[in-house]
């Protein structure tokens, strides 16, 4: 079984992109809103999150610190995805709980799946 992977992300471009690098080895479930995320997230049942940080209703971070509230998907990894790569923040996301930070456009494919396949062999 293909693990499964939760890609909550408002842009359907980076969606699509994101599908289109991931859907061999993974299977995909997708969520538009922080608030459509907090909503299905529990039931996904997925193995890893790539959250992306600007959301509508609920920003990355407040969906993250839902997730860790919830005994059930506390400890999935969860990977931030910003298009506002900025000097930092790498360390702000990761003191804010986050597993680890792809900045977008997402140029090297590899970055993104060598973080995924690093972080489901921690957690496996
Ligand atoms: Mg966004």
């Amino acid at each position: 079984m293909k693990p499964r992977i939760a890609v909550v992300e408002d842009n359907p471009d980076n969606r699509l992109l994101v599908e289109a690098i991931l859907d061999d080895e993974f299977e995909i479930i997708e969520f538009e809103t922080g608030a459509e995320a907090v909503a299905g997230l529990e039931d996904a049942r997925a193995d890893l999150v790539l959250l992306d940080i600007s959301l509508p209703e609920m920003d990355g971070p407040e969906v993250l610190a839902w997730l860790r509230g919830q005994p059930s998907i506390a400890a999935t990894p969860v990977i931030a995805l910003t298009a506002h790569a900025m000097a930092g923040d790498r360390e702000r996301y990761l003191e804010a709980g986050f597993d680890d930070y792809v900045s977008k456009p997402i140029v090297d494919e590899d970055v993104l799946l060598s973080s995924i396949r690093r972080w489901l062999a921690k957690s496996s």
